[in-house]
């Protein structure tokens, strides 16, 4: 059985097999959950970026979809990449925020990982309305886990107080629906 825990931390120090990116489409680094997994991630974890750019997506990560990296000096095995919507201007944000939470969680499994933590995905800077958001994450996860997933421990993290109880709500809204 899979467990999917709330928790409220920093996602940089959290051990655990897989930590989700919530990238741009350059892969290079950015603002928020995504400068902060580079920074701790160091050089090593740039520079693979920066190689799977080159080699794969010279065109950029499409948006929902996930791709797997090293670590780095992050206290996880490897790093999933994966490319929110922009809520203004996606044409459809909830189906690709979906994708996201699935391809990730796809990608988690063929890397032969146990655990996988996400951040709230596309809620910072892209905009998403954060209850929506955690709603979709909530959902999709649920329904991923019902039908099967090779993995132990599924989390997501929260990074203030306020966006826990909006899990936990969201969290109590699906099982209560079931
Ligand atoms: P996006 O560009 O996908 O909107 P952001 O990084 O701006 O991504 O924000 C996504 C979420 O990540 C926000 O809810 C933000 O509070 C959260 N976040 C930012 N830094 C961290 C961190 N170090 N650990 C966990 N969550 C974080």
């Amino acid at each position: 059985m899979t467990t999917l825990e709330i928790i409220l931390t920093d996602i940089t120090q959290l051990p655990i097999d897989g930590v989700v990116n919530a990238a741009n489409n350059s892969l290079l680094g950015g603002m928020g959950v995504d400068g902060a997994i580079h920074r701790v991630g160091g050089t090593a974890l740039t520079q693979a970026c920066q190689a799977l750019r080159h080699t794969h997506y010279p065109d950029g990560l499409a948006t929902g979809a996930a791709v797997a990296t090293c670590a780095g000096e992050l206290p996880a095995k490897r790093v999933i990449h994966t490319v929110g919507p922009v809520y203004a201007k996606d044409p459809d944000p909830q189906a690709r925020l979906a994708d996201c939470y699935r391809n990730s969680l796809r990608c988690a499994q063929e890397e032969g990982l146990r655990s996988i933590a996400f951040p709230a995905i596309s809620t910072g800077v892209y905009g998403f309305p954060k209850q929506q958001a955690a709603n979709i994450a909530v959902a999709t996860l649920l329904q991923a886990l019902r039908e099967g997933v090779a993995l132990e421990r599924v989390v997501l993290v929260a990074f203030s107080e306020e966006d826990a109880q909006i899990l936990r709500h969201a969290l109590n809204q699906a099982q209560h629906s079931i």
